[in-house]
């Protein structure tokens, strides 16, 4: 067991999918890797681009048109990832590379198994591995793999005029995994909420309570260190109701999202308000904390005492 003082550490993991269109030029291109062709656009300066540009970088236009390179291509620069991490495209190490395609004059990034580091260079000869049901991404191409053949020119460009391709949408997984130690004050408050005490601190000059504790005064800018032990009692300041579902919602929409001032704070924190019509929320309802099984707060919800005044919290908007 740490020490009770030790500061408290935990893995925080933050995931959510980034969702965006893919535009006319992106979507013609991963439309393309669908029926296994990669695409390039050539530029006013007469270089082809491969991913095809969605503007030229000399004269700031849309491609006329887009050009088939590849598929094969020549590695130009490269890196080792001896652990590839989760989510990346091989689970076995793989070289990251820039590849510059046949008949393209830039190179484009891509995963290459080339099964160890001493079988990759600049130069090695390189074709796409293409995965088995491609769904106009990316990854339609799995991974680059060496081959024998020597630099060539592209495959006859079938690329023509662009298409009517309707542009797609791309989405970007987003994973980040922190390991989190939290302050004095922050651990104080984390084990108080096991408790089930609010702790909060006050600042030596202003004399403002602040919880959770934030260790300094923002307005002082001095250690806060006297602390505070909070009612489980307060008042609806601000609120939104959340209409909105998204993945991984622990809360069926609609709900109500709520800046709490505990009795006796100066500053609100944002938590939820369950336990009544989110229509019934309002500023100055008189709420209560609902602890959660972990040691921590679940939610607020509705005493039925009279509304708090305008007045009692309307310096802490
Ligand atoms: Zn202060």
């Amino acid at each position: 067991m740490s020490h009770p003082t030790a500061p408290l550490r935990a893995p925080l993991e933050i995931e959510f999918d980034y969702t965006r269109s893919l535009g006319p030029v992106l979507s013609q291109f991963m439309a393309a890797l669908t029926e296994r062709r990669i695409l390039g656009a050539r530029g006013a300066d007469g270089r082809v681009h491969a991913p095809p540009f969605e503007y030229d970088p000399v004269s700031a236009e849309p491609p006329a048109s887009l050009t088939e390179v590849g598929p094969e291509g020549t590695v130009v620069s490269w890196s080792w990832m001896p652990e590839p991490l989760a989510g990346q495209p091989l689970a076995e190490p793989f070289a990251w590379a820039l590849i510059r395609l046949d008949g393209a004059d830039t190179a484009m990034l891509h995963a290459v198994d080339a099964g160890s580091a001493a079988a990759m260079r600049t130069g090695l000869r390189v074709r796409p591995r293409w995965a088995e049901r491609p769904a106009g991404s990316i990854r339609d191409i799995t991974c680059f793999e060496p081959c024998d053949g020597p630099a060539g020119t592209a495959a006859e460009g079938s690329g023509g005029e662009p298409r009517e391709v309707t542009p797609g949408m791309t989405v970007t997984p987003v994973r980040l995994h922190y390991m989190h130690t939290a302050s004095p004050g922050e651990t104080a408050y984390l084990r108080g909420l096991a408790e089930h005490r609010l702790l909060g601190q006050r600042c030596g000059v202003c004399e403002q309570v602040y919880v959770p504790p934030r260790g300094t005064c923002p307005a002082d800018g001095v250690p806060t260190s006297e602390e505070v032990e909070l009612p489980e009692s307060g008042t609806v300041t601000t609120f939104c109701i959340v209409n909105v579902g998204y993945p991984g919602q622990k809360v069926t929409p609609p709900y109500v999202a709520a800046a709490v001032l505990l009795d006796g704070a100066d500053i609100a924190f944002q938590h939820l308000v369950l336990g009544c019509d989110p229509a019934e929320v309002r500023m100055g309802m008189r709420v209560r904390a609902v602890w959660g099984e972990s040691g921590s707060i679940s939610h607020f919800a509705p005493t039925g005492d009279p509304d708090a005044l305008y007045e009692t919290y309307a310096r802490c908007l």
